[in-house]
């Protein structure tokens, strides 16, 4: 007698094909959820596994998945509520053989017992090939620059309207810094850049504010069962990180949700300082930021990256708030002092420092405790960590390109007058810099594509 697999967390309909099959003489094993059934999948071999698709936490994709990268033989049917081509799609490239609506009739299901199996329905290996492409070079891409809210317009065509978001490629391994809007645009060009082959990257958030994480439902390698993404985090101010990751897609945001994204996504809280991505060396510190914020140092083999997109200089709010509780500002300033240090010792000689520079010196003292970085701060900030180059970053959406260039000019002259060296750009979207490789030697930053080179 075979034997059928049935994986569905609503009992009722559950009971109902399973009277479907007894009637058709087949053994029934039942679970109620996907960690259940990929147990019993594996188990006991059954010949048919009929997978709901949106069961509770493992989701019929990764079912599928899992079942199919251990046994080639069972057939798996998955059933759902819904009718979306991408949902189809998804199933077969997770390796299940047949896609129903609900609710399943002995019909489909006696036609696609019949049906033999696609012989295309290889599943794409996880492990992600190292890629060919790149000569060994460490190299940065600015995909997202602004801090808040996008604004793209006339006015900011020259350094980019999209919210933080930065790539990362060390030996063709890819890291990327936070997930704002310009991580759709990102999304597009690695899927033009892997075709069909696995995408397999790691997304490092700093913190979990809108303009940090908005673009992830719209990046696109998420929505391909071939990819991996890993993303990593500190818990959020009030809730999990996952939690809150999930929240943004949630029904009254999103049509789809973080679960039902046919990639594997592993979100993974931080609870360690320092801590590796393959083989680059992480090291992370909390910021001056409202809730929970990292700033990371990446020490790759061709030099380190620091990056603090959300970050206020402590001394005028530890002032600020002296004065509103009657602390003595000698204390305020000495304790400001302290933080400020080790801050410096955490950036020192760093190859590269990517800041929250959002605000010009005039307009920082209408902005003190809104968590955002002022221009001369910075600059001195950056001088006495002995950084080698300086990108200002975070622009205020208020900042035009005129505006940005001037503080760019200022921020220069502030270090021609200190009479130390220290290279300052403002980060610029579709900029790379490469720490090392063809284009080092000759240019730290390459603009793309539309030649408006500035530097
Ligand atoms: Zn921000
Ligand atoms: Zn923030």
């Amino acid at each position: 007698m075979p034997t059928v697999l049935l994986i569905e967390d609503d009992e009722e309909n559950r009971k109902r094909i399973a009277l479907l099959f007894a009637r058709h003489d087949w053994d029934v094993i039942e679970a109620e959820d996907g960690a259940a059934g990929i147990d019993l999948a594996l188990t006991q071999r059954p010949s048919l596994v009929v997978c709901d698709l949106l069961l509770p936490r493992i989701s019929g994709l990764q079912v599928c998945r899992a079942i199919r990268e251990k046994l080639a033989l069972p057939k798996i049917i998955v059933m759902a509520s819904r009718v979306y081509d991408i949902d189809r799609k998804a199933v077969v490239e997770a390796g299940g053989d047949d896609y129903f609506l609900k609710p399943l009739t002995w019909k489909k299901i006696a036609g696609a017992i019949k049906r033999p199996r696609r012989p295309t329905q290889k599943l794409i290996p996880r492990q992600s090939r190292a890629l060919k492409v790149h000569p060994p070079s460490t190299r940065i891409k600015f995909w997202g620059v602004r801090g808040s809210i996008p604004v793209p317009g006339p006015s900011t065509i020259g350094y980019g309207g999209n919210t933080t978001c930065v790539e990362v490629r060390i030996d063709g391994d890819i890291i990327i810094l936070d997930a704002g809007s310009g991580i759709r645009e990102l999304g597009l060009a690695l899927e033009q850049e892997f075709g069909a082959a696995p995408i397999n990257l790691t997304l490092l958030l700093t913190h979990t504010h809108w303009d940090h994480i908005q673009g992830l439902p719209f990046f696109l390698p998420a929505y391909k069962a071939k990819n991996s993404i890993r993303v990593l985090g500190y818990e959020g101010a009030r809730a999990g990180l996952a939690t809150i990751l999930a929240a943004q897609m949630e029904v009254p945001f999103f049509p789809v949700s973080l679960r039902d994204l046919p990639g594997t996504i592993k979100i993974q809280e931080l609870k360690r300082m320092e801590f590796s991505v393959g083989k680059v060396r992480v090291r992370a510190r909390f910021l001056n930021h409202p809730g929970v914020c990292a700033g990371y140092r990446l020490f790759t083999p061709d030099g380190s990256i620091s990056f603090l997109p959300d970050n206020e200089p402590f001394e005028p709010l530890k002032l600020k708030l002296a004065a509103r509780d009657g602390t003595h500002p000698h204390r305020a300033r000495a304790q400001a002092a302290v933080q400020r240090s080790k801050l410096v010792e955490f950036l020192k000689d760093s190859d590269i420092l990517i800041i929250d520079s959002q605000y010009t010196d005039e307009k920082y003292q209408e902005r003190i405790g809104w968590g955002h970085g002022a221009l001369s701060r910075v600059v001195s900030l950056a001088l006495e960590s002995k950084v080698k180059k300086l990108f200002l970053f975070h622009h205020d959406p208020m900042s035009d390109d005129h505006k940005i260039d001037k503080m760019l000019e200022r921020a220069r002259l502030m270090v021609l007058e200190s009479g130390r060296k220290l290279e300052v750009e403002a980060a610029r979207e579709g900029a790379e810099i490469w720490l090392s490789g063809p284009f080092a030697s000759r240019s730290v930053t390459r603009h793309l594509p539309d030649g408006q080179r500035r530097s």
